[in-house]
């Protein structure tokens, strides 16, 4: 048989990447390995990170992580959707919801039929075909093993760190604490080899995972391994986060306030909110920007303002020689449509499945990174697609966003629906039709031409077949509890 290459895991770095990575080895791979996990009390994480998307479920139930348990233990509430504000014009409002869009049938998705309806007079917004957009909007949700709601988390970070941390030491991985002074790299090979710490304390490893944040200590730093800028398409440079006490029942969904920089969030938790300002550090300046952001949100503050600086981008390879780089070490995309937790978590997925039990080989890297920049490029031009698609022009950064250039990827896939109101989804993509449908709807791009399946009906038959969806969904909308009255009943969480 043949030997075991890899055994000795080191994860440098423990926050949200870095206890994702070990608790899903541990859980999945523990048995077979040897994780170890350094981290440094005294650097501290980025702490914030708060939103997430459908796919965080998927994972949890990969781990067999309860949620009743997870959801009290990190202040969780539900999410079913953002709400933009401001982004096509100002004072426009739409809602990107995780739910399916109305039904289709083989021939065509439901939006043909629905833009048949809106041409004959018969339709009503989009919105009101869609069961988890019409709870959002309510207020309302509920979930059970019978009612599969699409759904997806608001989180505490830090509390969610420190509930990983709990889950990946049960299952046998080791935390140490202290601060990487150095990363040794072996003379002949070119591999890490080992991280010392500030203590003198030197850890090998076969496989190291840097979680070390922006820092990406052993990727960057010791490896070298380079990184493409983004930022010619995505602008924002900048953020400000601040929690605030809550004033008011938790809504089911992320909002997404436009400015005239970039956006501002708000992440509604238990007993408290996660504010945040993004913006472009050419059209705004730290101290408005901090401003603005304090201007902008209700409930006292907990924590003060804190700046963060990003570049967006990818490091050039994610696996690089003996090192896979997780989270803010492998590159950033702004929160937009929450999507980084959700790489992190798709990335040790990924490494589990490959996990190189026989030895790390070139062909085994190219593969993961390969897929990795597929993955990341698909997401990249999703949210390029919210700056687009704008038709303001109050401000030097809306119009650059208006004017600029796009990937030809990007391109394609607005023509076309501009043409034929056709959307579509490729095997790995993680934007399903109805993601890209409601947001290019929302900011209003409006296609010439659609399907002509809806003419198979008459106008009265696609009336009624639109008034009943829409009565159906109301109906049981109405049955809801209040997302409030939901967490209090199923997973509230102690007041911190
Ligand atoms: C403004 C903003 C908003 C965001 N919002 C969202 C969101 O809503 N949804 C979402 O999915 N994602 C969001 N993200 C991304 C998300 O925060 C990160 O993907 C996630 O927190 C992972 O961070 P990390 O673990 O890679 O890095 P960090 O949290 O920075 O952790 C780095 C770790 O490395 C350790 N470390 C660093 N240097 C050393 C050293 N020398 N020695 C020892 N240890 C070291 C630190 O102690 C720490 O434990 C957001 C990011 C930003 C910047």
């Amino acid at each position: 048989m043949a030997e075991q290459r890899v055994k000795r895991v080191i994860i440098a770095g423990g926050g949200t990447a870095g206890w994702i990575a070990a608790a899903a080895l541990a859980r999945s791979l523990g048995p077979l390995l040897e994780i170890t996990l350094v981290e440094s009390d005294d650097i501290g994480t980025v702490g914030v990170g708060e939103a997430t998307i459908p796919t965080h479920r998927t994972f949890h139930n990969f781990l067999g992580i309860d949620e009743q348990e997870f959801m009290k233990a990190t202040q969780a509430t539900f999410k079913l959707a953002i709400a933009f504000e401001n982004w096509a014009r100002d004072g426009d409002r739409y809602i990107h919801s995780f739910g399916e869009v109305g039904r289709g049938t083989w021939v065509a998705d439901f939006h043909h039929i629905w833009l048949q309806g809106r041409g004959e007079g018969v339709a009503e917004g989009i919105g009101e075909y869609c069961f988890e957009l019409k709870a959002a909007e309510a207020g309302k949700f509920y979930t059970s093993d019978k009612a599969p709601l699409s759904y997806a988390y608001h989180l505490d970070a830090s509390l969610y760190a420190k509930y990983l941390r709990k889950l990946a030491e049960e299952k046998g991985a080791t935390r140490i604490e202290g601060k990487i002074k150095s990363v040794e790299r072996d003379g002949d090979s070119g591999d890490i080899a080992a991280i010392v710490l500030e203590s003198g304390q030197r850890i090998e490893g076969d496989l190291f995972i840097d979680c070390t944040g922006f820092r990406a200590l052993l990727m960057e730093q010791t490896l070298e391994t380079g990184y493409e800028d983004w930022s010619h398409w995505l602008f924002t440079d900048s953020a400000f986060a601040v929690q605030t006490q809550a004033v008011r029942d938790p809504i089911p969904y992320t909002r997404a306030i436009a400015h005239d920089a970039g956006w501002q969030w708000r992440i509604p938790l238990q007993h408290r909110v996660g504010n945040g300002l993004i913006y472009c550090s050419e059209d705004l300046e730290a101290d408005a920007a901090r401003q603005r952001l304090l201007d902008n949100i209700e409930g006292e503050t907990i924590t003060e303002p804190r700046l963060i600086r990003y570049k967006t981008g990818r490091r050039n390879k994610v696996w690089n020689r003996n090192c896979v780089a997780l989270g803010l070490s492998s590159g950033f995309l702004e929160p937009l449509e929450s999507t980084s937790i959700h790489l992190i978590q798709l990335g040790i997925t990924k490494l589990i499945q490959m996990f190189p039990f026989g030895g790390i080989t070139p062909g085994l890297r190219d593969r993961y990174n390969r897929q990795t920049q597929d993955n990341l490029e698909h997401i990249r031009d999703f949210l390029i697609l919210h700056y687009k698609l704008t038709e303001r022009d109050d401000s030097p950064f809306w119009r650059r966003c208006r004017d600029m250039e796009i990937p030809d990827t990007l391109k394609t896939r607005i023509e076309l629906f501009r043409e034929q109101a056709m959307v579509w989804k490729d095997q790995d993509d993680l934007f399903q039709i109805d993601s890209w449908l409601q947001v290019m709807l929302g900011q209003r791009l409006s296609p010439a031409a659609h399907h002509h399946i809806g003419r198979l009906m008459s106008r009265d038959q696609l009336g009624r077949s639109l008034a009943n969806m829409k009565g159906q969904i109301a109906d049981a909308v109405g049955k809801l509890p209040t997302h409030r009255q939901f967490i209090e009943k199923y997973c509230p969480a102690p007041k911190p």
